[in-house]
């Protein structure tokens, strides 16, 4: 079978790419090897434009954020299921300063339409600073969403459970073959972790492991409750508390370490004995030492390309810089030089180039 894109890994990444391709009427194939944990699997599943710490709009914050709402909604139809909601977020200030600053900024050019000065009464939280409110803030139920669109893409014929590896495929003239198929582009989106025989395995992914708790509570709000950590709602008493970052422990498991640090910060606003831990997970995010995601061209290998490197944001980001990776492809138009992967081809060495020989024209 002839097909024009062969995308590999379902996480957030995939999926959103494979929604995409749909809208552009291309025939493809998402290839996932279905790991029990991944970092799609456990996000917790927030969305906004902020950098709290510095209260700043993250990179293109505003514009990521319209595009992506109106793709979820969207999603939600085409999926027959309601994944994604608009869910208020409010930001309990950590000092005076932090007020200040963000008071200073609710009434100014591009603040004026995401932060609000409303502010919540709280019985049972600590907020000595006071409060503020996201007028742009939204959850995506990633777990759910991954589900669904693995459903919806099997019912296409559109998706496989599979291992790939870049050793089952040749080149055959212009297309890659794999099998009895054929495949004009291959899309790489395989997170955080991918082998050494892989065409992007020259690139500086760093997996950032993050562990979050499940609690159970009476005591707070059906809102999310940002402060250092985030409490996400999940039930009528059920949150999800998140979520660590931690770039130099690799071990698969839970950590005690994580454990306490989430239960330091949280009791900055809920009082120890105002909850219960449920369960604790964690994942790798595939981060990268500018903070930036990675979009684009392979240095050698025509018509691969990787949609990669989205860390911490990836339900803001993948929306639209995967319509973007796509008309990069189909229609040539120029990738954010912010983004696009040539900004590390001074990775690619004569050992890279080697390995991926067998797969030039
Ligand atoms: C604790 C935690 C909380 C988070 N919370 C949020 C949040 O609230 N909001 C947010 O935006 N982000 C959040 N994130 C980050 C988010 O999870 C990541 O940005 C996102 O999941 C990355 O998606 P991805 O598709 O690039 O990678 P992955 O989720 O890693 O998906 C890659 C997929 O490719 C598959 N794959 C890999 N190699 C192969 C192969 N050879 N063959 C076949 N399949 C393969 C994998 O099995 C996997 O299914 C959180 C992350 C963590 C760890």
């Amino acid at each position: 079978m002839n097909y024009d894109f062969l995308i590999v890994g379902q996480g957030i990444a995939g999926s959103i790419m494979g929604l995409q391709l749909e809208k552009y009427n291309q025939r493809f194939l998402i290839v996932d090897k279905n790991e029990k944990i991944t970092s799609s699997k456990v996000a917790a599943g927030l969305m906004h434009p902020m950098s709290f710490k510095r209260c700043v709009l993250n990179w293109k914050g505003e514009t990521l954020y319209d595009y992506s709402h109106q793709f979820y909604t969207k999603c939600n139809e085409i999926l027959s299921d309601k994944t994604y909601w608009e869910f208020p977020l409010v930001r309990l200030f950590q000092s005076y300063e932090e007020q200040n600053n963000w008071l200073s900024k609710v009434s100014t050019k591009p603040f004026v339409h995401v932060l609000s000065e409303r502010e919540e009464k709280f019985d049972n939280i600590n907020n000595p600073f006071g409060n503020g409110r996201l007028k742009k803030s939204a959850k995506l139920d990633a777990s759910a969403f991954l589900k669904n669109v693995k459903l919806y893409f099997e019912r296409q014929n559109n998706i496989r459970e599979e291992s790939f590896s870049t050793q089952n495929i040749q080149k055959d003239g212009y297309f890659y073959k794999k099998g009895n198929n054929l495949f004009k582009y291959i899309i790489f989106c395989q997170g955080p972790f991918v082998d050494e025989f892989n065409p992007f395995s020259y690139l500086p992914i760093i997996p950032n492991k993050g562990e979050i708790l499940e609690i159970q509570s009476q005591f707070l709000p059906q809102f999310i409750l940002s402060k250092g950590v985030f409490s996400m709602p999940t039930a009528e008493d059920k949150f999800i508390l998140g979520a660590t970052y931690n770039h130099n422990d690799l071990s698969k498991k839970i950590t005690e370490h994580a454990r306490l640090e989430l239960l330091s910060k949280v009791k900055t606003f809920l009082p120890q004995n105002n909850f219960k831990i449920i369960n604790q997970k964690y994942g790798f995010r595939p981060t990268t030492i500018d903070r930036k995601p990675l979009i684009g061209n392979h240095p050698i290998l025509k018509n691969a390309f990787i949609f990669n490197g989205m860390g911490s944001k990836s339900i803001l980001m993948a929306p639209l810089l995967g319509k973007q990776l796509i008309e990069h492809i189909l229609f040539d138009k120029k990738l954010s030089e912010a983004v696009n992967v040539s900004r590390f081809d001074h990775y690619f060495s004569a050992q890279h180039k080697e390995l991926c020989s067998k797969l030039v024209t």
